[in-house]
C-alpha cells in the first residue's frame, strides 16, 4: 500500500454563500447513517469529480464515507465561522486542482487546493469513485428531497442552484 499524499491546503472562501444548498448538505450530514443504510445509491447533485477526470456525481454512500473517513480532505472547518466544512466536488486538471466544498453553518462556498485532480483520485477509494452513466448525468434534487422528507426534514428548498 502506498503512502497517502500529504494533506491538502486549508479551506479558503471561494464564492458567496449558498444558504439553501448548505441546508441541504447539512440535512444529508445529519442523516448520514440512515442514508448509508437505506439509500446508499442516491445520487447527490452538485457533487462528484469534474474537470480533467469528468465523472458522474457521488452516490450518498461515497459522499458521506468521504466526509467520515477522509475528513482531512473532505471535512474540516470553515475559515470564516469555524463551522463544519464538507467537500463536495473534486475539480481541476492534472496538477492544478482541488476540492470544492461548503460550510454547513454559514453556507459559505469553499475551495481547497489539493495539487491536482490525480492526487485527489489517489485518495478516493475505487469503490467510491463516481461513474458516468446515462442515468446519472443530471441528478435531481427533487429525488433527494423526497428521501430527506421521509427522514423527517421539513422546509428544505426544492430546487436550489446546485452550482454557479
Ligand atoms: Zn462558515
Amino acid at each position: 500500500m502506498s503512502a497517502l499524499p500529504s494533506p491538502p491546503s486549508p479551506w479558503k472562501v471561494s464564492q458567496p454563500p449558498a444558504r439553501e444548498l448548505a441546508d441541504l448538505f447539512a440535512a444529508i450530514d445529519r442523516h448520514a447513517a440512515m442514508l448509508l443504510a437505506k439509500h446508499p445509491n442516491l445520487l447527490i447533485p452538485g457533487t462528484g469529480v469534474g474537470g480533467y477526470a469528468e465523472m458522474g456525481p457521488f452516490k450518498a454512500r461515497s459522499l458521506v464515507t468521504l466526509w467520515r473517513e477522509h475528513g482531512e480532505w473532505f471535512g474540516g472547518s470553515c475559515p470564516l465561522c469555524g463551522g463544519p466544512a464538507r467537500g463536495l466536488r473534486a475539480v481541476g486538471l492534472l496538477t492544478i486542482g482541488g476540492i470544492e466544498g461548503i460550510c454547513l453553518s454559514c453556507g459559505m462556498r469553499l475551495a481547497r487546493f489539493a495539487g491536482g485532480i490525480c492526487r485527489i483520485l489517489e485518495i478516493i477509494p475505487d469503490n467510491l469513485l463516481p461513474r458516468v452513466t446515462p442515468k446519472n448525468l443530471n441528478p435531481d434534487w427533487g429525488v433527494v428531497l423526497r428521501v430527506l422528507e421521509r427522514l423527517g426534514e421539513k422546509g428544505l428548498t426544492p430546487s436550489p442552484r446546485a452550482r454557479g
